[in-house]
């Protein structure tokens, strides 16, 4: 996690641990230590929501508008009807929800088809489990963490980085495609060519900040922040 935050301090990401958001306006995001962070653009990326679907169908539903299961992944009360993958609140070995990942999915989802074969031979279905063979994140070039296996062993740097993308690179599906991404990789990272630009802070001067004057986050931190989202 040390890691990870200096690599993300490095490119100018400030971090805010321990604090929600509570509250987005159109000029300002409150945060849950009363604190405000003035800005007109807010980009949200916490959670997933069971599609909308979860809540037409009137099957029970709990956090997220995830719909519960039963350890066989069947939906309690509604006969031969199954939920998995993001839809679903899957309880692990420890009774907590298990992650919104696409292992899970894939697990659920072969899992459910199993069961379902089951009931149709009239055979006993099975409780789900999954085997939990680690979480890998990618922060930027060379940098990634990972925790692998039962007894997640930690690695980061370029070790992570490199299982990173083996992994990824294993689970494209056809091998021309495995090829062509190869490729692209390796351009990519021997290229000093940096890819298209999501944000253009080339306006950010004409920001409008001049009712900031109750915001928490300094002017030097802002200057600071504009300094580093400045185009290399
Ligand atoms: C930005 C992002 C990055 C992610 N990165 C990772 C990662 O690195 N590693 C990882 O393991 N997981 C990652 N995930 C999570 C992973 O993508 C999901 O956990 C996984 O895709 C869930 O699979 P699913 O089949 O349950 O749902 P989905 O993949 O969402 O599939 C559901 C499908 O149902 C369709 N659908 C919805 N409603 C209806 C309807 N009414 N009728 C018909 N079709 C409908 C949707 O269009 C969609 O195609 C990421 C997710 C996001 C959003």
């Amino acid at each position: 996690m040390n890691n990870v935050a200096e690599i993300l301090h490095r490119d100018g990401v400030v971090l805010n641990l321990g604090t929600a958001v509570n509250e987005v306006h159109s000029a300002h995001v409150l945060l849950s230590d009363g604190s405000t962070i003035k800005t007109h653009c807010v980009i949200w990326r916490a959670g997933l929501k069971g599609a909308v679907v979860a809540s037409v169908a009137g099957l029970p539903q709990a956090r997220g508008g995830r719909i519960n299961v039963q350890h066989d992944l069947s939906v309690e009360g509604f006969p031969g009807v199954y939920a998995l993958g993001d839809f679903a609140n899957i309880a692990g070995t420890d009774g907590d929800a298990l992650p919104q990942l696409g292992s899970v999915a894939q697990h659920s989802g072969r899992w459910a088809a199993k069961n379902i074969l089951a009931e149709i031979e009239g055979q006993r279905r099975t409780v789900f489990r999954y085997h939990d063979e680690g979480i890998m994140a990618m922060i930027g070039k060379n940098a990634a963490i990972a925790e692998i296996g039962e007894h997640r062993h930690k690695l980061e740097g370029v070790v992570a980085y490199s299982m990173w993308l083996g992994v990824h690179l294993a689970l494209l599906t056809s091998p021309q495609v495995k090829i062509e991404t190869f490729i692209d990789w390796v351009c990519d990272y021997f290229s000093c060519a940096r890819g298209p630009k999501l944000l253009d802070r080339s306006d950010a001067a004409r920001i409008n900040w001049r009712d900031d004057d109750t915001d928490t986050w300094s002017r030097r931190q802002r200057k600071h922040w504009l300094a580093r989202a400045e185009p290399r």
